[in-house]
């Protein structure tokens, strides 16, 4: 009840009255002017004024489940709020409810990350207040094969939402990076639990970096914040909504096809590599090909110098511009 009173207030710019709150939740007084109060303690700032009501005056860029529910606009995905102050990582804690029956589209939100993760063992940086971290659990009716293509669905929809909250120009590095200026702002990790034939659930991880003003010496040449980029700090729990209201959408353009065919058209629109010289970089050997864009089944299709075509399966496969980065 907390968020929706949360959600009202800040739908209102006038006062809300105590009594309009209590009808329309069917809560009594007291339990209006609790829930008020524990928002004043989370930070929030709101008037109380005698006969008007309440009006909210300040929302800080906090994060609690309050906070983001409030937020949410979409049916499934993200409904469901599980925050941590910190943890290790938001794809553990994901994979631990995984385990334990949690529910499809429970969304992990963290303020900091003791263990965040890449790919192949690789960590994530993940330091408190700035960032966002969180993982979307999924129990989709897909032979597992085909889970590796949600990172895809997600890159789209994390650079959608970011393009639509900053105006910034985020692409997307294949197949897990989303880059701004070349250098990358998100990381994304699925990993999932299957038997042979099905799905136990699939975890979708993402760390965006919101804003940071400085990066460590081993990342800063690659790494870089929205706020760096665009010069104004974003509003964590509006990303994070708008995150999951473009990834509700992708996910089911997704399902209706169990493949790419409907989305690879804007993937490829802002796909950085797409058109590029690229350095194919495979555990055994390293080749530079042009890429062309990605397959329905995620792949990335590049053809090298010689003219033989060849698409790569994301697995083992890391892509970098012959020069850099991108
Ligand atoms: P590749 O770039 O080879 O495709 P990857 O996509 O597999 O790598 P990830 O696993 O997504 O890489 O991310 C881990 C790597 O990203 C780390 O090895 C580190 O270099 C870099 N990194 C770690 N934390 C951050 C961060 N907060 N922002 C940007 N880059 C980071």
């Amino acid at each position: 009840m907390k968020a929706e009173i949360l959600r009202l207030l800040k739908a209102e710019s006038r006062y809300v009255s105590g009594q309009q709150i209590c009808e329309r939740f069917d809560v009594s007084r007291t339990a209006v002017w609790k829930a008020i109060e524990q928002l004043k303690k989370e930070g929030y700032e709101i008037e109380a004024v005698r006969n008007k009501g309440y009006r909210l005056i300040q929302s800080p860029d906090i994060l609690s489940e309050t906070e983001i529910e409030s937020m949410m606009k979409t049916v499934w995905a993200g409904r469901r709020v599980i925050y941590y102050g910190e943890t290790d990582s938001t794809n553990i804690q994901a994979k631990l409810a995984g385990e334990n029956g949690g529910a499809h589209g429970t969304l992990f939100v963290a303020d900091r990350q003791a263990a965040g993760k890449g790919r192949r063992g690789r960590s994530w940086e993940s330091p408190k207040g700035v960032c966002i971290y969180m993982t979307l659990l999924l129990r989709p009716d897909l032979p597992p094969e085909k889970a590796p293509m949600l990172t895809l669905v997600m890159a789209l929809a994390v650079a959608d939402a970011i393009r639509e909250q900053t105006g910034l120009d985020a692409r997307i590095k294949w197949p897990n990076d989303i880059v701004l200026n070349g250098k990358k702002i998100c990381g994304i990790l699925t990993e999932m639990s299957a038997e042979i034939d099905y799905i136990n659930y699939v975890v979708t991880g993402v760390g965006i970096n919101a804003n940071q003003d400085k990066f460590p010496e081993d990342i800063k040449e690659t790494a870089t914040s929205l706020m760096l980029e665009g010069g104004r700090p974003v509003r964590r729990s509006e990303l994070i909504a708008a995150v999951m209201r473009r990834y509700e959408e992708a996910y089911e353009t997704f399902m209706e096809t169990g493949d790419l065919s409907g989305l690879r058209e804007r993937y490829d629109e802002l796909l950085v590599n797409c058109g590029r010289a690229v350095r194919v970089l495979e555990p055994q050997r390293e080749y530079n090909a042009q890429a062309k864009g990605i397959n329905s089944q995620g792949e990335l299709i590049v053809v090298t110098f010689e003219g033989e075509e060849k698409h790569i399966f994301a697995g083992e496969v890391s892509v970098r511009g012959i020069y850099g980065y991108i």
